[in-house]
C-alpha cells in the first residue's frame, strides 16, 4: 500500500456526529496502516454559522475516541494554518488564477433575479442551470456592481465534458456533461465556497486519499474539474456508505443518541464505540472484535463496502458490555470517573467506593447501569420512593409476607457481622433454617433498602450501605407498609 496522506475536515457546528467519527476513524486507520499521515483541518469558511466552541468539542470527542492526528489544529505541521478561516489569502490567490485563465467569471445576480431564473426553469420543466454569459464581466464591471450594492460572486466556468471518478468503494461514477453547471466558488462575502477551499487545501496539504461520506460523492465531479483547472494532481477517492437506523431510515436523533459526546455521557467506553463504528461500512471476514491497534493492522480500503451500514444500538450495547468485562480495574475506574464528571449524580468521588461499585456491578452494560442500580444507596435514607409493583409483589403479597420477613430479621441484623460475606452467609443460614427460598428474604430486603427489586448482590449492597442506614431504611419501609402510604 502506498503511503496515504488522509484528512478529516469537519465544519464545526457542534459535537462530532457518529458519521463524522467514522470518517475520522477510517482516515486515521488508512494513514496508520499505510505508514502515512493523518491531518485534521477545520472547514470554517461559513462565517455566519461559525461556533468557536464547536472546534473544541470536536477535538475533545476525537481525543476521547483515541483518534490522534499527526498534523493539523493544535498539533501544527508544515502546511498550516489548518483552519480555513485563516487561509483567505490563499483562496483569493487561487480564485484570481482561475479568473485570469478564463476558467472563472464574476456574476452579479440578485437573489430575486436568480429566483426568476429558477422559476422559468421550473416552468420549462427543467433543472435550473446558470446560463453562462457570452463574454465574462471584467474586474471593473465587478467593482462597479459592488458599488451598486449587487452581490458579486465568482462562478467556475465548468468545462462541458463527462467526468468519471474511480471511487474505491463505489467504483466508476460518471457525471454527464449536460448535468453540470457553473457553480459558485466565491461568495458575495468574499469567502470561498466549500468546493474551492476544500480542493485547494487538499492539494496544498498533500492529501492523496480523500475518504468521506457518500453525501459528497455527487459533488466530487466539481472537485475533479477544479483540480484540473488549477493544474493539481488528483487524489484517490473513497466514499463511505450511508448510515441507517434499524428501520432503514437515515440515522437521526429521532431514535436515540447520534453524537459521540452523547454516548460518552451515557456511559459508553470509547474502545467499544470505536470498534462498533469501524464496522459501519467496513469488514474483514466474519471477525467483529477489534481494539484500535488491531484495527490499524486489519484495515484495508478493500474492506469498505458500498451498501448502507446499519446502526444497531443493541449490538453497541453488547460491545460495550464485553469491553467493560474485559477492561482492567484502573481502566474502568478512569472511565467511570469520566462518566461521573459529565453527569450530575450523587455518587461520591472516593476512588475506593467507585472501585467497589465497579466490582459489585460486574457484568454492567454501561456506566449508567451502575448509577441506575446504586445511585439510591447514596441518596438520603428518606428520599427514595418505592416501586409500587415491587411493593405489591414482594412485600404485600400473601398477607404481607415480605413485611413480616423484614420485621423478623430487623432485630437479628443488629447482631450480624457487617461484611458482604458474613451477611450472605447469615442470610443463607436464616433461609435454610426457615425452609425459605433466598429470594423470599433477599427481595424484601432489596425493596426496603433501594425501593426496587434490582440491585447488585444483596450482601454487597448492605455492606456498602452500612448497618445503621440499612436498619433505618427497613424501619421506614415498615412504617410505609403499616400506614399504607
Ligand atoms: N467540511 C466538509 C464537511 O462538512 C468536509 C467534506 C469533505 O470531507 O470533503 O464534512
Amino acid at each position: 500500500m502506498d503511503k496515504l496522506k488522509t484528512r478529516f475536515a469537519p465544519s464545526p457546528t457542534g459535537h462530532l456526529h457518529v458519521g463524522g467519527a467514522r470518517t475520522a476513524l477510517f482516515n486515521y486507520l488508512l494513514a496508520r496502516k499505510s505508514g502515512g499521515s493523518f491531518l485534521l483541518r477545520i472547514e470554517d469558511t461559513d462565517r455566519a454559522r461559525h461556533d468557536e466552541t464547536a472546534v473544541a468539542k470536536i477535538v475533545d470527542d476525537l481525543r476521547w475516541l483515541g483518534i490522534e492526528w499527526d498534523e493539523g489544529i493544535e498539533v501544527g505541521g508544515d502546511s498550516g494554518p489548518y483552519r480555513q478561516s485563516e487561509r483567505l489569502e490563499i483562496y483569493t490567490e487561487h480564485i484570481q488564477r482561475l479568473l485570469d485563465a478564463g476558467s472563472a467569471y464574476y456574476a452579479f445576480d440578485t437573489p430575486e433575479e436568480l429566483g426568476a431564473m429558477r422559476q422559468e426553469a421550473v416552468q420549462r420543466k427543467e433543472t435550473f442551470r446558470y446560463v453562462r454569459p457570452e463574454s465574462f464581466p471584467t474586474a471593473d464591471d465587478a467593482e462597479k456592481a459592488v458599488a451598486d450594492g449587487r452581490p458579486v460572486v465568482v462562478r467556475f466556468a465548468c468545462p462541458q465534458k463527462d467526468v468519471t471518478i474511480r471511487d474505491d468503494a463505489f467504483g466508476e461514477v460518471t457525471m454527464p456533461a449536460g448535468q453540470m453547471d457553473d457553480f459558485i466558488i466565491r461568495k458575495a462575502d468574499g469567502w470561498p465556497t466549500y468546493h474551492l477551499a476544500n480542493v485547494v487545501d487538499d492539494a496544498l496539504m498533500g492529501v492523496n486519499y480523500v475518504c468521506r461520506g457518500q453525501e459528497f460523492l455527487g459533488q466530487t465531479w466539481r472537485h475533479v474539474l477544479l483540480r484540473e483547472a488549477l493544474g493539481m494532481d488528483e487524489p484517490r477517492y473513497c466514499h463511505l456508505p450511508l448510515i441507517m437506523d434499524m428501520q432503514g431510515r437515515k440515522l437521526s436523533k429521532r431514535d436515540g443518541d447520534v453524537e459521540v459526546h452523547s454516548f460518552r455521557a451515557a456511559g459508553y467506553l470509547p474502545e467499544a464505540l470505536v470498534n462498533f463504528i469501524a464496522l459501519l461500512g467496513w469488514k474483514s471476514g466474519d471477525r467483529e472484535k477489534y481494539t484500535l491497534a488491531e484495527l490499524v493492522e486489519a484495515f484495508t480500503p478493500s474492506g469498505i463496502g458500498k451498501s448502507n451500514a446499519k446502526f444497531d444500538r443493541d449490538k453497541l450495547i453488547a460491545f460495550n458490555t464485553d469491553a467493560a468485562a474485559e477492561a482492567d480495574a484502573d481502566r474502568l475506574l478512569a472511565g467511570l470517573k469520566d462518566y461521573l464528571s459529565l453527569n450530575e449524580t450523587n455518587l461520591p468521588d472516593d476512588e475506593d467506593v467507585l472501585r467497589r461499585l465497579l466490582r459489585m456491578n460486574r457484568g454492567f452494560r454501561t456506566f449508567a447501569d451502575i448509577l441506575g442500580k446504586c445511585g439510591v444507596l447514596f441518596a438520603a435514607d428518606d428520599s427514595y420512593g418505592f416501586d409500587p409493583k415491587a411493593v405489591k409483589k414482594v412485600l404485600e403479597k400473601n398477607d404481607g409476607a415480605g413485611y413480616a420477613v423484614l420485621s423478623a430479621i430487623r432485630p437479628l441484623l443488629a447482631e450480624v457481622d457487617w461484611t458482604a460475606e458474613a451477611l450472605e452467609k447469615w442470610l443463607k443460614e436464616y433461609c435454610q433454617a426457615g425452609s425459605l427460598g433466598m429470594g423470599k428474604v433477599a427481595q424484601p430486603l432489596r425493596v426496603a433498602v433501594t425501593g426496587t427489586r434490582i440491585s447488585p448482590p444483596i450482601g454487597e449492597t448492605l455492606e456498602l450501605l452500612g448497618r445503621e442506614r440499612t436498619l433505618t431504611r427497613i424501619e421506614r419501609c415498615l412504617r410505609q407498609g403499616v400506614s399504607g402510604v
